[in-house]
């Protein structure tokens, strides 16, 4: 820990900037202005009934999914999407570890710690993985797990196909092939929990779909879906 005066001295030369609208932080400050945080667009589905909660109907008749969760609605052009790129494309990995810690102590506080047993991350194609060198997921997972005080395990989950021709099949077909890309690695370590399946946005909702079958198929007791941010359809 720098004493304060140097840390000033810090942040004059390198100014840290918030990482949703690049404006200077104040003193006391981390990662995100007090004037975003105040503003960006909470969904607060977690304060919802099931039934009225939009994200959770995305699911019905497809997989069964205990609470669907996500923190901020992505909204294009805005703060969110700015967040999102950054975690994703510009290396910024601490947005992923501090937006779940945020949305996972929300959680712990709505009584939700004592739901999942387990938080698993939904896994980046070997592919992307070896170009962008990491999984936004797993940083998200871990601030959840921090927040929520539940543990979570990186590689519980593995793609096993490509998806590269998806453009050429029906709809059917390919649901088909998205839902045949993961499979769980060990059954043992899913058997009889409820697992919080973790992302960083939800956009169709096929991969956590996908994602969510394979878990149950393995002998998961529940599954419970979380995003930092989804997009309306
Ligand atoms: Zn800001």
């Amino acid at each position: 820990m720098l004493p304060a005066l140097l840390t000033d001295f810090v942040s004059l030369i390198f100014p840290r900037v918030c990482l949703a609208c690049e404006e200077p932080l104040g003193r006391g400050e981390e990662h995100v202005c007090t004037g975003c945080r105040a503003q960006l667009p909470y969904t607060n589905y977690h304060q919802l009934p099931a039934a009225e909660n939009p994200l959770a109907r995305r699911f019905w008749g497809k997989v069964p999914v205990e609470h669907a969760l996500s923190y901020l609605r992505f909204l294009r052009h805005g703060r969110v999407q700015h967040l999102l790129h950054q975690l994703k494309y510009q290396g910024q990995r601490e947005i992923g570890a501090v937006l779940g810690q945020w949305y996972g102590h929300e959680l712990y506080q709505h009584g939700l710690a004592d739901t999942f047993d387990l938080i698993v991350p939904v896994p980046l194609h070997p592919r992307k993985l070896a170009k962008r060198g990491y999984n936004q997921a797993d940083y998200v997972a871990d601030g959840f797990s921090k927040g929520l005080q539940v543990p979570w395990a990186a590689n519980i989950l593995r793609r096993i196909t490509h998806t590269d021709s998806q453009t050429k099949k029906n709809r059917v077909e390919r649901w088909q092939n998205v839902a045949t890309v993961f499979e769980v690695a060990d059954a043992t370590h899913v058997t009889g929990l409820h697992v919080l399946l973790v992302d960083d946005v939800l956009t169709t909702g096929a991969t956590l779909e996908a994602c969510a079958v394979a878990l149950l198929a393995a002998g998961a007791r529940a599954v419970s879906i979380a995003t930092l941010a989804c997009a309306d359809r």
